[in-house]
Formats: structure tokens, sequence, C-alpha cells
């Protein structure tokens, strides 16, 4: 049996389709068929080289979501549901040492400095090779954490692997309930579209959407964004007087940055009301610096600023959750699929933002 798959060889360079002989299983590993994969904005910064974790070459893709076609040995999921061939599945992208500090002291195994990730740090030259979800075929590690998925289209759960369980991370690091605060989200794409989805249903009494795509600003408002801000109609300052006017002058109580663009901070700081909080989810490659007015932003408005790094097994479990209950919404993010030899074409939609949400379809 062999597999087809889309390898990143040379950065800068498109991917090349290639055949893959399907390894022998290790002991306790899952030989799943893709039914979906997600393309992901971090996938385009590793073709360009702009992710400094990625080995060459590699299979891209770390938003599958599968089948199961066979096990060596005995696997349950993250429920305890004992895993057969067949099922449908999710899985962790990333998997943890379990051994180290983070994952042992501080229990924050999303920061274990041993954590290997499908699509991201693991090379298809090293056995078992099918480690990433731009393939018709992948072998999850027994080590994976998996979990069953109700058989809904496949592409609606794309995004639960990733920007989904990163947007339920930020959520699970606030402590406060939501219910009667303003929510400002900076950056629809499908990560801030997700925290609109969570952030609504969490029970935040207003969410506000600022982005400068008026097809996103639509699907957020689909998504239940209370108000939404286009930056290419309405400038800073008057974003600013309408966040106020709204918050009886206080600012917003949470804002979270979803725009990958470390620049959105320096409005992000003036949005947040005194005593706030600042989730900083969407910046996932090294970038500029930017300046930081410690006295006025940061002390005197005695903000908490929240850096939010991937994801664990429960911000997954919520994401999955959370597309099951509205499938019809993330059905809409993904507004392109494509097929497994499109990988190239893919990954251009999302350069030139045509599409919010590509899905590679089997
Ligand atoms: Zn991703
Ligand atoms: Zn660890």
């Amino acid at each position: 049996m062999k597999s087809r798959a889309m390898v990143l060889e040379k950065f800068n360079h498109p991917l090349v389709l290639r055949n893959f002989d399907i390894p022998n299983l290790p002991e306790g590993a899952i030989l799943v068929k893709l039914l979906a994969s997600g393309v992901c904005g971090s996938d385009l910064h590793m073709a360009k080289g702009e992710d400094p974790r990625t080995p060459l070459p590699i299979i891209l893709g770390h938003e599958g979501v599968g089948q199961v076609v066979q096990i060596n040995g005995e696997k349950c999921d993250l429920n305890g549901k004992k895993i057969k061939t067949g099922d449908w599945i999710i899985w962790n992208r990333g998997i943890v040492c379990n051994n180290c500090f983070w994952c042992k002291v501080s229990r924050q195994p999303y920061l274990c400095p041993n954590r290997k990730v499908y699509g991201i740090n693991l090379s298809c030259k090293d056995y078992p090779y099918l480690l990433g979800a731009y393939s018709e075929y992948m072998v999850l590690f027994r080590e994976t954490e998996i979990l069953k998925i109700p058989q809904i289209d496949p592409v609606c759960l794309v995004t639960a692997a990733c920007s989904g369980a990163t947007a339920m991370h930020a959520f699970d690091l606030i402590s406060e309930p939501l219910l009667s605060k303003t929510v400002v989200i900076q950056g629809a794409g499908p990560l801030g579209v997700f925290c609109v989805v969570a952030a609504r249903t969490l029970g935040a009494s207003q969410v506000i959407m600022i982005s400068g795509s008026q097809q996103r600003l639509e699907l957020a408002k689909k998504a239940g964004a209370d108000i939404v801000l286009n930056r290419h109609d309405i400038n800073e300052e008057e974003r600013t007087k309408k966040i106020l006017s709204i918050t009886g002058n206080r600012g917003a109580d949470i804002v979270i940055e979803a725009s990958g663009n470390s620049k959105a901070l320096l409005e992000g700081f003036r949005l947040v009301r005194r005593g706030g909080m600042y989730m900083i989810t969407g910046v996932a490659v090294p970038q500029e610096s930017i300046p930081l007015d410690v006295y006025h932003d940061l002390v005197f408005k005695n903000i908490h600023i929240q850096g939010v790094w991937v994801s664990d097994a429960k911000h997954l479990v919520q994401a999955v959750d959370l597309i099951a209950k509205h499938p019809e919404i993330f059905e809409r993010i993904v507004t392109h699929r494509l097929p497994l030899s499109q990988a190239n074409e893919a990954l251009k939609l999302i350069e030139e933002r045509t599409a919010l949400k590509v899905a590679i379809t089997f």
C-alpha cells in the first residue's frame, strides 16, 4: 500500500507530490486515512522558512481529521473509549514528553520543550515517515492524544486541531466568567472567528470584531459578533471612540489579538480598559519588536497581558464540542476545498488572502 503526500523539500519552492510506502506501524501506533486537512497560515510561514522549528524534508499539515485503518495494539481515546478500525478521529497535533518540568510540575504541557508536532517539526525522512496531514495516510504514535468525533462534514472540524484549540486555550486562561463582559477581537481569520463563537457561547455580553476584510467581517457577524469594524473604513481613533462609547468610557474588559501581527498590539493596549485583560493568541512566528509604553499601557492600567502558545488535549476537546454545536458556522469558515495535489494552490489562496480557510479533501 502507498500514500501520496505533498512534501516541502526546499524553502520557497513549491511542495512536491511524493509516493511513500506505508510503513509497518510502531507499537501502539494508528494508521489513519485522512478525511480532511486544514491549511494553516503557519504552513505558509513554514514553506517560506520563517518558522524556526521546520526540518526538511517535511510533509506539512497539522490539522488532520481521519478514519482509523489499522491499530497496532490497543488504544483508547481521551474519553476512555476504545478506538476501533473505521472510527472517525481527530488528534492533538502535539505530543509531549510527560517527563519535564512543564509536563510534570507546572502542568503546562503545551510548553514542553520536547513537544513533537505532526507537520511542524517531524521530518518525513525519519520512520514512520507519514507524519503530516498533507497526505492520504498518517501514522499516529502511541503517545498521541486522540478523540473520536461525530460524523459531521469533516471539513468543519479541521479548525479544531489548531486555531480552535488555541482559541479555547485563550478562554481557558480567563479566570472570570464572561457574563456581562465586552470582548474585542482583532483579526477575523479562522482564529478570530473561532474566538467570536467561543465568546458568544461563554456568555460575553458584547463581542466586537476589528478586521480589514469586509468578507471576513460578514462571517464574524454570522458567527455572533454584535459589532464589526472595518479598519479600512473606520480609522483607529474612531474605532477607539466607538469602543469607549459602548463601554461607559472604560474600554473592553478583554481584548484578544488574533491577527498574527505584533503591530496590532499598539491598538489593543488602547482598547483594553484599566484592570482588563489582553490575550495575544495570533502571533505565531518571530516578528519585529514593538514599542511598549510601560507606564501608560501597562502599569497605570493595571492590565493583565497573557501570551497564548498552542494548546493541549483539553482545548482540543472543547474546540470539537463547540464545532459540533455550530457546524453551520464552521462549514462557512472553510471557503475553499481542494484536492491534495493542489496543496500549492491552497497555500497561494492563503497568501493572497482570497480564502478564509482552505481544506484539503480526499
Ligand atoms: Zn495551525
Ligand atoms: Zn515535557
